[in-house]
């Protein structure tokens, strides 16, 4: 897609000035390099940026921006290019601005619990560095050993631990920020208390790559917890691992992590992964982890959580207490994405409801695959209402597939607004949910979060095209 006339398009003046920004080395215009940044992992979408720049310092990115403001060129940030709404993708050309290269972890300190990362840290390599210091950094997407923080803060990404844990959010405590308009922000610190003024670091996160580009990002740390059990359940019909999950909280426990697969999923991902599961052939499968400090406190609410699971109709309860065998069951999890993705083209919707709501939401999805005539696939964070609909193409025409779906992505948001949900719970608005949020929010939030928008970026260079309908 080409820029609109209101954006200028990059010249090779304009090539020149990033080279003496970033040096030559980390200025590509290549063929593959534009068709590699013009992907992430949201569906088989691509839109080629004009130039993709790669600074190294917060310095670096102040200067490009600087320079774009002034020349009026988009400007897309990107961390790992994992996204799932499009965020990261230029779909009005110009930049994008990789933070890969700035990937250090500048300090991680023991007293105040807190980290201090720049943007391109990948999720995990961050978690593993805490955890050998017998810290942790708990959010944890399914994506965590390729994405990054930048782009998990940009996102505010969650993950299954969300449940006992919560998102992104609840950890970034300070941002560094290049705005927009090329100036620079701090806000926050390693404070556990500050009401001094708007809480600006909660309006970045979440913000997708639309308010300004963060270079440094301080994080809360807790102690990592000791023990950790994964319970493996299968039930002969989902609404009996709903009545499992109800179970689990009305008899007061907080696991970690309790994820849903409905059966699709898991054959889906048995058969592409040539991982052999067991009970493929279940109707549903709940994953369950629980962690603390003492391990008989553990082992007995994992034998809590197992009793509720059986009087609410599951076939075995299946206990994986060693790292080997809970990673084997974990990774077969993270895999279920990437296997959809290899078996069809599809479309994720990320919806969220209050998790007492998800048979609803379940009936609502079985319903709109019997009218509309597609396969679906649900998994996700059952423990916190984030459940995963996956429409799959298979065979359906192309005319059905633009046209005609469209109009059941609509009744399913409708409805999961319905149950007291909304359209996405932790993969963002980005691109391809834009026409979908008046859905969500009234337009008085709507009007005031465009003039926010505004405010921080008067030229519409930052990320143009993305969140508004
Ligand atoms: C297999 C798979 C599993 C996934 N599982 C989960 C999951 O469990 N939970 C979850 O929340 N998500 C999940 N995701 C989605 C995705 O990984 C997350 O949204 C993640 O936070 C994106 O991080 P990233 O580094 O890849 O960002 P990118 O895709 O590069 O960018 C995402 C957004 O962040 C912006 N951005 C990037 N860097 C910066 C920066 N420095 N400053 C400002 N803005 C920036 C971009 O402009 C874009 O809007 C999954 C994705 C895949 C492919």
């Amino acid at each position: 897609m080409t820029a609109k006339p209101w954006y200028a398009s990059v010249t090779d003046l304009d090539l020149r000035a990033f080279e003496a920004i970033v040096g030559p080395a980390y200025v590509r215009t290549d063929p593959l390099s534009l068709d590699k940044y013009g992907r992430d992992e949201t569906e088989d979408l691509v839109f080629p940026p004009e130039v993709v720049v790669f600074p190294g310092s917060a310095e670096e990115v102040q200067a490009v921006v600087r320079y774009c403001y002034r020349r009026r060129i988009p400007v897309t940030p990107r961390a790992g290019g994992t996204g799932l709404s499009g965020g990261a993708l230029p779909v009005l050309g110009g930049v994008v601005l990789s933070v890969e290269r700035m990937n250090r972890i500048l300090e991680i300190d023991d007293v105040n619990m807190m980290a201090v990362v720049e943007p391109g840290v990948v999720t995990a390599d961050l978690q593993q560095a805490v955890e050998e210091r017998g810290l942790f950094y708990p959010p944890d997407p399914a994506s965590r050993f390729v994405c990054c923080i930048g782009g998990n803060v940009a996102e505010n990404a969650g993950g299954p631990r969300a449940l006992k844990y919560g998102v992104t959010r609840d950890y970034v405590y300070g941002l560094d920020v290049v705005l927009p308009n090329g100036r620079r922000l701090r806000t926050g610190g390693k404070l556990y208390k500050d009401v001094a003024g708007y809480d600006l670091t909660r309006l970045f996160v979440g913000s997708e790559g639309t308010l300004g580009v963060f270079t440094r990002i301080i994080l809360r740390l807790i102690p990592k917890p000791a023990v950790q059990w994964t319970l493996l359940v299968p039930f002969d019909a989902w609404d009996g691992a709903f009545r499992a999950l109800r179970g689990i909280f009305e008899a007061r426990l907080l696991p970690a992590a309790v994820e849903f697969m409905d059966r699709e999923a898991v054959v889906i991902t048995a058969a592409r992964t040539q991982r052999p599961f067991p009970h493929t052939d279940a109707a549903a499968l709940l994953l369950i982890q629980l962690d603390g400090d003492d391990p008989a406190v553990v082992e007995g609410q994992a034998l809590r959580v197992g009793e509720v699971c059986e009087r609410a109709g599951a076939r075995d309860v299946q206990v994986a207490d060693t790292p080997a065998r809970q990673e084997e069951l974990w990774a077969f999890r993270r895999a279920v994405g990437e296997a959809v993705k290899k078996t069809s083209v599809y479309k994720e919707e990320d919806t969220v409801v209050p998790r007492d709501r998800l048979p609803d939401l379940l009936t609502t999805v079985r319903g709109l695959a019997q009218r509309y005539g597609f396969r679906a696939v649900c998994y996700g964070h059952a423990g916190d209402g984030n459940i995963h609909v996956n429409i799959l193409k298979m065979g359906l025409t192309e005319r059905t597939w633009r046209e005609i779906l469209p109009h059941a992505t609509k009744e399913l948001f409708e409805a999961v607004v319905a149950l007291g949900g909304t359209i996405t719970g932790e993969h963002g608005v980005g691109w391809v949910q834009r026409p979908y949020l008046p859905i969500a929010l009234p337009s008085e939030s709507l009007r005031l979060q465009r003039r926010l928008k505004r405010l921080f970026d008067p030229r519409g260079i930052m990320n143009p095209g993305k969140v508004f309908p």
